[in-house]
């Protein structure tokens, strides 16, 4: 049903930052297409609580299952997107996993550096190259007056060293070239790509670690002395997407309570 209401795609919608990222967009007009791996309840959850906040009736919300660390699902999660809603105008590469077993990088496996490169690195990569390309055709023009936007979910990882989840950290390390590039790429073509750097966020991501953070925030890790939720890093994509960031691609944006700064 094509539409001029703005559609994002994002990946990873079914729960924590890209859940709470999802209802922002909603609450800011925009249709979502709610990407997830498995957890079809929770992509549900997510799209009944977007439509609780829609502030216009032609906005939907569909989730779409797809594993990102395949192209077959790739090339079908954005073919669906534009089947399912006529247009596609912004593209949040949020979906990401951590190793499965914390181990440090002289046990680390092939297998684990694989699997978490694949989903964080190389799916969004190709994910963004599939859209670029789609939006290259030229076919649409925008429906965010400021034209088509991509963002990249990295993380504070992607310059802070944890040496027992060293394939997350490279994955995000690549993560934020991989935003420069396409940024550089697409500048002269009217779109804009921006990196966001959470910190350490409430989620089922680090809901296992969340006592030791507890003890790190209390001796002042993080400047502003809080956890960071899905919350701060939907309002930094809400800005983007609302066109509050014209000049700025390529951009790192940090959502991290100062969490990157050096303090003696
Ligand atoms: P969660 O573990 O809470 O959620 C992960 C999401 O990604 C789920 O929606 C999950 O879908 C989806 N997902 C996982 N694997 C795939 C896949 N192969 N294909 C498609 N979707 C997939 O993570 P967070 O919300 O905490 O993290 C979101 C992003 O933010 C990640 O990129 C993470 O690296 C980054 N980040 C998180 C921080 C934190 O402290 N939490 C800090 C800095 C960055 P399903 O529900 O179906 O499993």
């Amino acid at each position: 049903m094509p539409t001029r209401t703005p559609v994002v795609l994002i990946t990873g919608a079914s729960r924590g930052l890209g859940s709470g990222i999802a209802i922002h967009c909603a609450k800011l007009g925009f249709s979502v297409a709610i990407n997830y791996a498995g957890n079809q309840k929770a992509a549900a959850a997510t799209a009944e609580e977007c439509s609780k906040h829609r502030v216009d009736k032609a906005q939907r919300f569909i989730p779409i299952q797809a594993n990102v660390n395949s192209r077959e699902e790739r090339l079908r999660l954005l073919e669906t997107t534009l089947k399912e809603f006529g247009r596609i105008d912004a593209l949040v590469n949020n979906a990401g996993i951590g190793p499965r077993v914390r181990a440090d990088i002289t046990e680390m496996t092939e297998e684990s550096f694989q699997e978490v490169l694949g989903i964080n690195l190389q799916g969004a990569f190709f994910l963004t190259q599939a859209v670029a390309r789609h939006w290259l055709k030229g076919t649409k023009k925008p429906a965010i007056a400021s034209g088509f936007k991509i963002i990249f979910i990295s993380s504070v990882s992607a310059g802070s060293v944890s040496l027992n989840r060293g394939e997350y950290c490279i994955s995000k390390a690549g993560l934020s070239m991989a935003s420069k590039l396409w940024a550089a790429r697409l500048a002269g073509n009217g779109i804009q790509v921006y990196e966001l750097r959470p910190g350490i966020m409430l989620s089922d991501m680090t809901r296992g670690v969340k006592q030791k953070y507890d003890a790190l925030l209390t001796e002042g890790l993080v400047p502003q002395q809080r956890w960071g939720t899905a919350e701060d890093v939907a309002q930094a994509v809400g800005s983007i997407l609302s066109g509050q960031f014209p000049f700025s691609t390529g951009a790192v944006i940090t959502v991290d309570g100062g969490l990157h700064l050096h303090t003696f």
